[in-house]
């Protein structure tokens, strides 16, 4: 934003050479930058209250004028300054940096106190309040100071020892704002601020540092917001457009393979499969690489649209890779699609880490002859030596765990390859089209029938036992169980013999009578597959295990899932593990074991109460929105999410429906910007490169 103001600092009045560096020193290099610095709170002294009047014992701002100060000595020497207006007086005292305090104010300053205001006999006190001053007798503009909403700017410590404090910034904006006011360009012509209601960029700017209301800054924050947005939107939008351009090998969608498929399937699609499917396939034929979203909650069915596109490739005598996250996934994966696909003559090779020498030279044998055509593996897909004859699509599954680096290194093993990804953390728009606006989205967006939604509940520590019973009673019929541990990373030590102790504790005590497995990361490969296939085929009853569970997994006879220390997990982790069961004819439970409640952290609470609430993934990951901010929700592999200083995902989804649809338009009818000439330079100034964007091409 403001990127033609990118003349020095010291072109502005009232800054030189040493307050440049000063500045230059909190990044606020040009004078773009300090319009730019925005305030971080403001105080309305257009409304004040009188000091009398204020409400006692909660937080309050007083403003006055300083009638006294005075160093009380003693044992606990303090610092005492009566700040009084019209209605009365407060007394505040500071304990310690009594000559800092002597130094940094003077009798007759205006200063706002911020703190909590107390009555001791008749007089009113602050202890440690903030203080800042608003003005004093040097300020030949009392009007920026006084009787208005007055802007507090956050300051350095540099920039304090400059006496550049925030009265000091204000001044200073209010002098460039004169200066230079009318240099600002609005990027965006009067159409589109009134089609999205938004004010002027000048007015913005100068609303956002001096407003007349409380509205005005609103509105200021809300054009700020928009133009924030709206650049992403069209940098976005001009990926997508690229994208549009980059070649795809071209595929029958309706094969033998693909027919034979659905022909064989012991269930009919669902209708939001049978549409994905559709929708895929139509991308497959076009002579365009597919860059697709596959979104859906879990145990939507994803895998087998996965399946359908990889066949799509196979009936085109090309080939097709899918990468999961995780080797027990990748297994399980394998597992599916095998028998799934062993019907019709075909078979899938499975490629992970730790694959013997031999069995690894002859898949590599069979993808660089083009024999293999299905291939399903972890990471391992990406090594040096491992070539494709004719790789037409990779598919990636849980694609939040994977990085961009990752996906654009699979690409390159093939040529023209249309790419699929698939997520089953739903993402609520507002953050999808920020994610992934350069990709086309398909949306699954219901359960196969019958269903049972999993009944979910948090119990706290002092209940496990209770908890334990009714597993138990679960296990009697012939049901499964998970019983999951936290584990923050594979190295931590603690966590996992956490982990193994409770299978010991449980497989001795509460659970003896039942057969249990335990699996956590570090076990070897063969031990994780004899486990997983033991679990799968009943033998075991219940899986004691660390979070290694927690992607994809799918037993359809398990019906307990158990979470120890859910205070723990992030709200999309537990709904992922909750996943795990509910997918079977059988009703379902997911019983959260948590610190008890007086232990627990707000945060830990609505989590835990959004999990009993709904297992609707979708409300889910709104709620993860709102409780912990966008940044988080893909844990953080996401280091390259947008940041924004204005906009604010959840409370903006309607600013960034609105953007979308104004970059659209406008892209489509002035593709480079040619005649958006402002729009064009402000876009070139932004630094998104490094955004979370899907490779183009
Ligand atoms: P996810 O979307 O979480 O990856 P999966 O693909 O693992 O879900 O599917 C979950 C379960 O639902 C699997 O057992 C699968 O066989 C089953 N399934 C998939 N599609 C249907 C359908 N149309 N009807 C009934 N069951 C289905
Ligand atoms: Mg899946």
């Amino acid at each position: 934003m403001l990127s033609n103001l990118n003349q020095p600092l010291r072109t502005l009045p009232g800054i030189g050479l040493k307050r440049e560096k000063v500045l230059e020193n909190a990044s606020i290099a040009t004078v773009g930058d300090l319009l730019l610095y925005v305030p971080y709170r403001y105080i309305d002294r257009s409304t004040e209250v009188g000091i009398a009047h204020l409400p006692l014992d909660g937080e309050v701002t007083a403003v006055g004028e300083i009638v006294s100060m005075q160093t009380i000595p003693g044992k606990r020497r303090r610092f005492v300054m009566t700040v009084e207006d019209q209605t009365g007086s407060v007394a505040c005292t500071w304990f310690g940096g009594i000559q800092y305090f002597k130094n940094s104010y003077r009798a007759g300053d205006i200063v706002a106190l911020g703190g909590k205001l107390t009555r001791f006999g008749r007089t009113l006190q602050m202890v440690h309040p903030e203080i800042e001053v608003l003005a004093n007798e040097d300020d030949d503009n009392q009007r920026l100071h006084t009787g208005r909403i007055i802007p507090l700017y956050s300051t350095t410590s540099k920039m304090k020892a400059d006496r550049l404090t925030a009265r000091a910034l204000r001044r200073l904006l209010f002098a460039a704002l004169q200066a230079i006011g009318d240099q600002i360009e609005d990027p965006l012509n009067e159409n589109i601020r009134k089609r999205c209601g938004i004010m002027p960029l000048r007015d913005a700017i100068e609303k956002i540092h001096f407003p007349d209301t409380t509205t005005d800054i609103d509105t200021a924050r809300q054009r700020l917001s928009f133009d924030e947005i709206f650049y992403i939107q069209l940098y976005l939008g001009h990926a997508k457009k690229l994208r549009q351009r980059t070649p795809g090998r071209v595929l029958t969608s309706s094969g033998p393979l693909t027919r034979q498929l659905v022909a064989n399937l012991p269930f009919k699609l669902t209708q939001a499969q049978t549409h994905a499917i559709t929708e895929i396939g139509h991308d497959l034929q076009r002579p365009v690489a597919m860059h697709r979203l596959l979104q859906g909650d879990v145990g939507s069915g994803k895998t087998l649209v996965a399946l359908h596109a990889m066949l799509c490739a196979a009936d085109s005598g090309a080939q097709a890779a899918l990468m999961a996250p995780t080797e027990i996934l990748a297994e399980q994966h394998a597992h599916t699609i095998r028998e799934l696909v062993a019907p019709l003559g075909l078979d899938i090779a499975l490629v992970t880490g730790r694959m013997r020498k031999a069995q690894r030279a002859k898949i590599l044998d069979g993808l660089g002859s083009g024999k293999i055509k299905l291939t399903v593996g972890t990471h391992a897909l990406l090594q040096n030596d491992i070539a494709f004859a004719d790789l037409a699509l990779i598919v990636v599954d849980e694609q939040h765990r994977f990085g961009v680096v990752q996906r654009a290194l699979l690409r390159e093993k093939g040529n023209a390859t249309h790419l699929l990804v698939m997520t089953a953390t739903p993402i609520p728009r507002s953050l999808s089209l920020t994610l992934y606006g350069d990709l086309d989205v398909t949306i699954i967006d219901a359960l196969p029938p019958g269903r049972i939604p999993v009944r979910t509940g948090w119990r706290p520590a002092q209940d496990r036992d209770r908890a334990l019973q009714f597993l138990r009673s679960e296990l009697q019929q012939k049901r499964q169980a998970y019983i999951v541990y936290p584990l923050v990373s594979e190295s931590e030590k603690s966590d996992l013999q956490a982990a193994t102790a409770a299978f010991e504790d449980l497989q001795k005590g509460a659970l003896s009578n039942f057969q249990l497995g335990l699996l956590h990361g570090r076990l070897k490969r063969d031990e994780k597959e004899t486990t997983m296939s033991a679990f799968r085929r009943g033998d075991l009853d219940a899986l004691v295990t660390t979070t290694v569970i927690e992607v994809g997994v799918d037993i359809p006879n398990a019906t307990v899932m158990m979470v120890e220390h859910a205070e723990r997990f992030g709200l999309s982790q537990l709904h992922q593990l909750r996943g795990r069961v509910g997918r079977g004819q059988h009703q379902s439970y997911c019983i959260l074991i948590a610190d008890p409640q007086d232990a627990l952290s707000d945060d830990a609470h609505e989590r835990l109460d959004a999990m009993a609430r709904t297992t609707d993934g979708f409300e889910i990951s709104e709620a993860d929105l709102c409780i912990r901010g966008p940044g988080h929700i893909f844990g953080t592999q996401q280091a390259g999410f947008p940041k924004f200083h204005f906009a604010d995902l959840v409370r903006d989804s309607a600013l960034i429906t609105a953007a979308r649809r104004e970059a659209e338009t406008l892209l489509s009818r002035d593709p480079n910007l040619t005649v958006h000439t402002v729009l064009r330079r402000e876009l070139d100034a932004t630094a998104l490169h490094d955004m979370q964007i899907v490779e183009a091409g």
